[in-house]
């Protein structure tokens, strides 16, 4: 079996640079991604953050440019599922495949990033997919001229909820705390917009409905603990992320909410196990950091090969 010299978990922004980085070094990398190029960027309407894009990009259009820039490299692209990573005494990395098979490499890139919490509220599972969605620039148009409700307070909620006001009759942000923690940038508009009403200092007690789906959302006030029926079709959740990093060694140090801790050089607390984007303990998750980080650990492995090959 072949022994990367590389294998770099994820083809997100993070992972794809990592890969670029790598196999422009001279080294043998491989690239193991569960669907499409893109990772979290697929499911953004429109990134407006991210540098020489100054009228903003389409999520789906960068992840083509991003997938376009590694297509004239021969990085072996993987198709598959990490199950696990195994360290093994002669310091490489065995990864077992959901599918299956497996790989081997010297070093490990993990770019795998992070999926959406769920909220945990009675109707939440009944209904997903008949109203409960956490993707907006997937399922937004279902809810056409529609009300809906969207929930959280930061970047993502208030993000989608713009992109939702351009689609739907009416968008409810519900949010926990009277303040956002989202860019101001984001409340400015959310605060213009006619069609969006915010509902702040409440919390989702229930969504309700029936066989045709869900049809309202109960919130309750957390001072006075009064609740309000709001009619809504949907309701769009995005109250922050989750690690996707169970299939690394238990050895890698985590923070309490599992995500990954890194030094400024992507290395973890195991030699040869790298970490990039939204994966890792860190404050900002952003494309342009992901990106940062993913050239960072693609130094860091070939710095940590050259004194393996030394
Ligand atoms: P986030 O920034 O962590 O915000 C999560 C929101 O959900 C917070 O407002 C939080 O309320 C609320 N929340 C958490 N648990 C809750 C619960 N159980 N019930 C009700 N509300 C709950 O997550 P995110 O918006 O998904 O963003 C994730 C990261 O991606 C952030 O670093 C963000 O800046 C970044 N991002 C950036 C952009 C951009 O810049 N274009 C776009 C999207 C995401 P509290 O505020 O009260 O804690």
């Amino acid at each position: 079996m072949m022994l990367y010299d590389a294998a770099v978990i994820g083809a997100g922004p993070a992972g794809i640079t990592a890969a670029l980085y790598l196999i422009r070094s001279g080294l043998s990398v491989a690239l193991v991604e569960t669907s499409a190029t893109g990772g979290q960027i697929l499911s953004t309407a429109e990134i407006e953050n991210y540098p020489g894009f100054p009228k903003g990009i389409k999520g789906w259009e960068l992840a083509d440019l991003f997938d376009a820039h590694l297509a004239g490299y021969a990085v072996e692209r993987v198709r598959g599922k990490v199950l696990s990573v195994e360290a093994r005494e002669d310091r490489t990395f065995r990864i077992a495949l959901a599918e299956g098979g497996e790989l081997e490499a010297r070093t490990v890139v993990a770019c795998t990033g992070a999926h959406h919490r769920t909220l945990g509220a009675p109707g939440e599972e009944t209904f997903l997919g008949r109203g409960v969605s956490y993707c907006a620039v997937c399922d937004g148009n279902f809810y056409r001229g529609r009300d809906v409700v969207v929930v959280g307070g930061g970047n993502s909620a208030l993000e989608e909820a713009l992109y939702l006001s351009r689609i739907v009759n009416k968008v409810y942000i519900v949010h926990r705390r009277d303040a956002f923690r989202g860019a101001m940038v984001y409340q400015d508009k959310v605060r213009e917009a006619a069609n969006i009403e915010l509902v702040t200092g409440c919390v989702v007690d229930e969504i309700r409905g029936g066989n045709a789906g869900m049809d309202s959302v109960v919130v309750r006030r957390v001072d006075s603990g009064e609740t309000r029926v709001i009619t809504a079709e949907g309701i769009f959740i995005y109250v922050g992320m989750e690690p996707i990093s169970g299939y690394l060694p238990a050895g890698v140090e985590r923070d309490a909410a599992g995500f990954i801790k890194t030094d400024a050089e992507m290395c973890t607390s195991i030699p040869g196990v790298f970490a990039a984007g939204d994966i890792r303990s860190k404050r900002c998750r952003q494309v342009s950091s992901a990106v940062g980080d993913g050239a960072t650990a693609a130094t860091a492995a070939s710095s940590y090969l050259e004194q393996w090959n030394a």
